[in-house]
């Protein structure tokens, strides 16, 4: 390693196994140095620690296995032929049936070579590790990840809890984790400056810093999976500490920041704006037209607006922000609109496109994603810097380098909640020139209480539409067990049959969305081979915005029965039809999580439902958590009982808390350390200013950082 450079800010390409081309695609994942490896965590464990007997599994888990192969065969579906381009509906698959002494179970492959076929074959060893579900008849392991044995070689099991890093393609959990074992390897007290005051460290009996990451990495055999995942480990809690730390300091930053600059007012007579809404066809909610009041007075004023606009799903928030979008259009600047996805984007721009065409009888909105190139680009880019187009709507492609924008006075942001903090605080950075800084209007669907809004949020002022418009019919849901999926199976087709639409979501641990469109192609190839009257569907994020595109459109015109999808990307389009979903795993995903997907379905007239569907055994506690997703139908009211629930100490990720990028730290959770950050944050101001620049960078990264879309 060179020296000069201080550990922690050392390139990852210092360490062994990464050349230019690996640290390209690790910088996708905003990891440049050791200390971004070092502050890169697990998502979850797995236990590898030891070896389950089969006739003790059980569906859900993850388990290491061994066993000898009684026997293999290749199975082709009803129709056995293949059906499309789908590689996934190929309607082959491999399936190895597993026995020890105490069981059996199935490894059943989608994909495979011959050569793989060639090694599970009869009276072959194996040691298999992968998820336990209920298959037909008996349990099963989809594409388990396996070990063929030498007979009578015993090869050991892992000695600590196994780390399940976020990736990204390309990228292989394999890596992550050899890198991070070389970052630990060279980690000791000396190399990672502390920052958090001293006396506080003691009080709370906080381990330091590097101890702290080697447990959190490498959590040793003997800590259960289920008290790390608690995330209660002093480990955990102190880095959770630490980032909460950086967080508010970083906020405080950025609202002094924002002070320093003006913005241009954005004034809209009342005539105009009654015009314009109009136009919508409908009537205004109470909530709807005192939120745009408050947005309105904050346009009128030469300070930028900071404001977080909060809504349930269907709460009506995009005419909120094309009124918003008006004022800026009638005094002739520019407003940009940033949605997370394409699908999301585009449906976007139909909207505004419409409404600005009937009030302003002429082409304002342009529509810029990732996959307009070239010309179309080009000519894009020109019309956004000429000022030509003030209503412009996109993904992150808006806030490129090469996007130039003539007089930008407000920036709308959709869906918060699936942007990270960085993406938000850079925005600030791109249409401020000058001293002058645009308006910026959050909008997030996410349900998080007030008082935890002004914490996540601390730097925005805050609105919230607490109504939804008269009418909507309540989405009858049910909590069934994935031993009836055939059951749910036939129901949804025979809906289908009936001329309904329906979604099937697919969902998996969030480590990697890789392997979340794996579950979604098999899925679909799965209801492909069992119904080949219907027409299936299938998006997830990994497809071409083309193909995506044109599926989704497919479904919206009817022509597709059931949609196959994964959580994170797609599930964002409005088809009023669509009258059922099915969401697999329920008991994985977080309770808003869970709404918002929910408000897919009961957009049009027909009655909807949605089967939550999970994989037994359920505990009681997440029984208990379904059913207030079943019983209740406000994001407010669930995610309050969602807390309350938590306070028992739930274990639950930062994906729901509306702070996606917060690395370990969840403010819903731990709410209970804030007070305790807030001084502590206030005392490194006073006494170490020159502390909160490497933290925040060590927390926040590279904040000029995208995912790509
Ligand atoms: P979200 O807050 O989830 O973004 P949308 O803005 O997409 O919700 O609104 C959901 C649906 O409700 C849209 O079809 C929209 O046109 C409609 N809508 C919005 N406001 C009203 C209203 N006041 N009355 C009736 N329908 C409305
Ligand atoms: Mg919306």
């Amino acid at each position: 390693m060179s020296l000069g450079e201080s550990f922690e800010y050392q390139s990852l390409q210092t360490l062994k196994g990464v050349g230019p081309a690996v640290a390209t695609k690790l910088e996708k994942l905003g990891l440049y140095t050791i200390q971004d490896m070092l502050f890169h965590f697990p998502l979850r464990y797995e236990d590898r620690t030891k070896i389950v007997p089969i006739g003790a599994l059980r569906a859900g888990q993850q388990v290491v296995i061994e066993g000898v192969i009684e026997h293999s065969e290749v199975r082709f579906s009803r129709n056995g032929r293949s059906r499309g381009k789908n590689k996934a509906s190929s309607g082959r698959s491999l399936l190895c049936y597993l026995s020890d002494s105490t069981g059996g179970i199935v490894l059943r492959f989608f994909y495979f070579n011959a050569s793989q076929q060639a090694n599970l074959t009869r009276g072959k060893r194996v040691r298999c590790f992968g998820e336990v579900r209920h298959g037909a008849g008996n349990l099963e392991i989809t594409h388990p990840e396996y070990q063929q044995l030498v007979e009578n070689e015993s090869l050991p099991v892992k000695n600590t809890l196994t780390p399940v890093y976020p990736r990204t393609e390309g990228v292989h959990q394999a890596l992550l984790r050899n890198l991070a074992e070389q970052v630990l390897i060279g980690l000791n007290e000396d190399n990672v400056p502390e920052w958090l005051p001293e006396q506080l460290l003691m009080e709370k009996r906080f381990p330091n810093l590097s101890q702290s990451l080697k447990t959190v990495h490498h959590p040793s055999a003997d800590i259960s999976l289920s008290s790390i995942e608690a995330v209660k480990h002093p480990a955990q809690q102190r880095l959770i500490f630490e980032e909460l730390v950086a967080y508010r300091l970083s906020m405080i930053q950025f609202r002094q920041e924002v002070k320093k600059y003006q913005a241009s007012a954005q004034y809209i007579d009342d005539e105009s704006l009654k015009a314009f809404i109009k136009i919508l066809g409908f009537e205004l909610t109470v909530a709807q037209k005192k939120v745009i009041h408050e947005i309105m007075n904050d346009l009128k004023q030469t300070v930028p607006m900071m404001r977080l606009l909060q809504g349930d799903v269907g709460s009506g928030k995009t005419v909120v922000a094309a009124c918003a979008a008006l004022a800026a259009v009638h005094n002739s600047s520019q407003v940009a609109i940033m949605a997370p996805t394409e699908i999301l984007a585009s449906q976007l721009f139909d909207n505004f496109n419409r409404w600005f065409e009937s009030a302003r009888n002429k082409d304002v909105c342009l529509l810029l994603t990732g996959k307009h190139k070239g010309k179309i680009r080009e000519e894009k880019l020109s019309a956004i810097r000429t000022g030509e187009t003030c209503v412009i709507v996109g993904t992150h492609a808006l806030f490129q380098q090469d996007v130039e924008f003539k007089n930008l006075s407000l920036i709308i942001v959709d869906e918060q909640h699936r942007f990270g903090v960085h993406q938000r605080l850079t925005l600030r950075e791109k249409g401020s020139k000058n001293a002058i800084a645009p308006h910026q209007l959050i909008m997030t669907a996410t349900p998080i209480p007030r008082s935890l809004a002004m914490t996540a949020y601390a730097d925005l002022d805050y609105s919230v539409i607490d109504e939804l418009p008269v009418g909507r019919k309540k989405i009858s849901t049910v909590v069934l067990s994935d031993q009836r999926r055939s059951e749910v199976i036939e129901r949804v087709a025979e809906a289908c049959r009936r001329g309904g639409q329906a979604y099937w979501v697919c969902t998996l641990v969030e480590e990697s969305e890789v392997l979340q469109c794996q579950a979604a192609e098999e899925t679909a190839a799965r209801l492909n081979q069992d119904f080949q009257d219907l027409s299936i569907g299938l998006v997830h994020g990994r497809m071409k915005q083309d193909e995506k595109d044109t599926v989704v459109s497919k479904f919206k015109a009817g022509e597709i029965n059931l949609l196959v999808a994964t959580t994170v990307i797609e599930v964002g389009v409005d088809v009023p039809n669509a009258s059922l979903m099915v969401i697999e795993n329920a008991e994985r995903l977080g309770l808003s999580q869970l709404h918002q997907l929910r408000g897919r379905v009961g957009r049009g007239k027909k009655q909807s439902a949605c089967v939550l569907m999970y994989q037994s055994p359920l505990s009681e506690r997440a029984r208990q958590r379904l059913s207030i997703v079943r019983e209740n139908h406000s994001g407010f009211i669930i995610a309050q009982k969602d807390l309350e629930m938590r306070g028992a100490g739930e274990v639950l990720g930062t994906r729901q808390t509306g702070v996606v990028g917060m690395r370990i730290a969840d403010v819903v959770r731990d709410e209970f350390m804030l007070d305790d950050v807030k001084v502590a944050a206030a005392q490194i101001q006073q006494q170490w200013p020159e502390r909160i620049k490497p933290l925040v960078k060590r927390w926040m990264g590279r904040v000029n950082q995208y995912g790509s879309v």
